[in-house]
């Protein structure tokens, strides 16, 4: 049987993994609480280099994309955009 796409997002144990800003506080995959950051643009001072405004947030033990700060803030339905994607 042909599992609904949205189906995995109603049932992902989101609760308790985000602080209510959208930090990322535990993994929703496998609850791991360590993360690697991943700087997806900065500001280009034509150095190559700047302060960095998309960062991707990566689960440290299952390698899961967790969330996504952009611009001085979290994307709190980042998670959403992500599974209806895929
Ligand atoms: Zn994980």
């Amino acid at each position: 049987m042909k599992r609904h796409p949205l189906e995995r997002i109603v049932s992902l144990p989101r609760e308790g993994c985000y602080a209510a800003d959208g930090t990322p506080i535990k993994c929703p995959e496998c609850g791991h609480a360590e993360f690697n950051e991943k700087m997806r643009d900065f500001i280009d001072f034509g150095v190559g280099a700047g302060p960095a405004t998309e960062i991707e947030y990566f689960c440290g033990s299952c390698g899961e994309s967790v969330a996504y700060w952009a611009y001085g803030s979290f994307d709190p339905a980042y998670l959403d955009h992500k599974q209806a994607n895929t």
